[in-house]
């Protein structure tokens, strides 16, 4: 992907809240039913909150009733990485421009594609679709 965004982990810190740096540098799970945008129904685009990178659109938002955000595909294939997580388990999601730890990817998801893209709020930042 052109122009990613590479930052050292201080920059990131003064950069984000400290509650975005937790989750999107280290990598905690923000507690499910507490995030901004699990049960937000909003007309648009989630970007990434780190470097607003377009992840995830609205039309592709269900309620999975875990409590965090759940899209069952992104914008584009080439907004996020996915790599086998340091649990051995799950597979992470990771915004491939900034690198920022987004959430997991689980295949339970609803079709067409079968798969749950499992966001934490705390990662996302949405904009409203143009009115005009
Ligand atoms: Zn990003």
């Amino acid at each position: 992907m052109e122009n990613r965004v590479i930052k050292s982990d201080k920059e990131w810190k003064e950069h984000l809240t400290t509650e975005q740096y937790l989750v999107t540098r280290k990598k905690v799970t923000e507690p499910p039913f507490t995030g901004k945008y699990y049960n937000y129904k909003g007309d648009g685009i989630y970007r990434c909150v780190s470097c607003g990178n377009p992840l995830f659109s609205s039309d592709a938002k269900y309620d999975s009733r875990t409590g965090w955000p759940s899209y069952y595909i992104p914008v584009s294939e080439d907004s996020l990485e996915l790599v086998p997580d340091r649990d051995g388990v799950r597979v992470e999601v990771l915004c491939k421009k900034c690198g920022a730890h987004l959430g997991h990817v689980f295949e339970d998801g609803p079709q067409p594609t079968g798969l749950r893209y499992c966001m934490n709020s705390t990662a996302l930042d949405f904009s409203q679709k143009d009115a005009k």
